[in-house]
């Protein structure tokens, strides 16, 4: 993914974000409105341009207990309550994204249990060891697929959206994130990345461009602040440590 230049001078990851001729944006969100509020601005002007942008939320968001609690008038909501909240979140997610210039067909939800992936990371890595949300009791994303709530998985359609999308650049939250969802989702991006790119799928890594001229749509990844403000970092932050093995009897 390629990133976005700094402009000669600026020392890396102060200067203003440039996309280079020719780009490919791939958001991925947490929770729905984390591609507003990171990267709303950066998703409109390049929608506006009619560059090719794709948001893929990991997860519906239906895991907010205080929220649910009040738009349900529940003290106590039910397993029924927060997946009809994430489906609320999912609807208000296309409608901001229509807002933002997009349509339906940019947008992927993959239904990943919101407040779960540091444990797909950590703990429910294999197939054999999906996680069950313990708001919505599932273990298995709405969406009509064979995927569960594992690591595996989520790995698995996360380089789906790297090798079908094939982007230049790669927008996600830092993975120093406080929010275990956020910097984890990090991971599972980073982690697919390296490995389309060890495999020769998808270019290799590429680091800061000198100037928007000199930059060919490759590779680089957009983590601090987002995309606010806009950032370039010229190394690629190192995922967290998960299982040894992803055949995944155990985590360590
Ligand atoms: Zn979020």
């Amino acid at each position: 993914m390629s990133l976005g230049a700094t402009p000669n001078g600026t020392r890396p990851g102060t200067g203003a974000l440039v996309i280079p001729p020719g780009a490919r944006v791939l958001v991925f969100a947490p929770h729905p409105d984390d591609e507003t509020i990171g990267a709303g601005g950066l998703i409109f002007h390049l929608a506006r341009r009619g560059v090719p942008v794709r948001v893929v939320f990991v997860t519906n968001g239906d895991g907010y207990a205080e929220a649910v609690a009040q738009d349900f008038h529940e003290l106590k909501p039910r397993d029924t309550d927060y997946v009809e909240f994430g489906e609320i979140r999912r609807r208000e997610a296309l409608a901001a994204a229509r807002h933002l210039g997009l349509h339906r067909g940019d947008l992927v939800f993959l239904g990943f249990p919101d407040g779960g992936l540091a444990q797909l990371w950590q703990d429910h890595w294999s197939r054999t060891r999906p996680y069950t949300s313990p708001y919505t009791n599932e273990d298995s994303p709405p969406a009509p697929d064979s995927a569960e709530y594992d690591g595996q998985d989520l790995a698995s359609l996360v380089g789906r959206q790297l090798r079908t999308f094939r982007p230049s650049v790669i927008v996600i939250p830092h993975p120093y994130d406080a929010h275990l969802d956020h910097a984890h989702a990090s991971y599972f991006v980073i982690d697919a990345l390296d490995a389309l790119q060890a495999a020769h799928v998808l270019p290799g890594p590429r680091t800061c461009c000198p100037s928007a001229s000199s930059c060919s749509p490759t590779s680089c990844t957009i983590p601090p602040g987002r995309a606010r403000g806009a950032t370039a970092t010229g190394s690629r932050p190192r995922p967290a440590r998960r299982p040894r093995t992803r055949s995944g009897r155990g985590s360590i």
